[in-house]
């Protein structure tokens, strides 16, 4: 899975998932690419929030949609993306996923559950882009 998010000069903030979902595949599944709010949201107000991992557990708790909805609240990026990961969590304690959560600033975090969980960042003032690791 490869989800995004970028902030343009303008302030407008986008974000997109795009998944072959190989790793759950079965006969006429869909997944929880296309599904908004599970695997991508934004908001140009507040920010934005990608997911990878198990879709089926986690589109039913449309954990980006949780993510900004908490920056909304004032919550910061690691914050909101750890309470989504925990709202999951809670219920499916051996579910795989992880997400990363931007806001309109710019600051980043992820959050994830029974895996560790890279990505990556570039700004116009960084020469190349930056991996972050995050543990569970
Ligand atoms: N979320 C994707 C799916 O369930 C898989 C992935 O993120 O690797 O189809």
């Amino acid at each position: 899975t490869i989800s995004m998010a970028v902030i343009d000069k303008a302030g407008r903030i986008a974000v997109g998932t795009s998944t072959n979902g190989a790793t759950f595949k079965i006969p006429g599944r869909v997944g929880d690419g296309p599904i908004a709010g599970s695997s991508a949201y934004a908001d140009d107000e507040v920010g934005a929030c990608g997911a990878t991992g198990d879709g089926d557990i986690m589109m039913r708790f449309l954990p980006c949609y949780q993510v900004v909805e908490n920056m909304r609240q004032g919550m910061e990026p690691k914050i909101a993306a750890a309470d989504a990961m925990s709202r999951i969590a809670r219920k499916y304690p051996d579910f795989v996923g992880a997400i990363f959560a931007l806001n309109k600033n710019g600051v980043h975090a992820g959050a994830c559950h029974g895996w560790t969980f890279q990505y990556s960042v570039r700004t116009p003032t960084m020469e190349d882009v930056e991996v972050f690791t995050v543990v569970p």
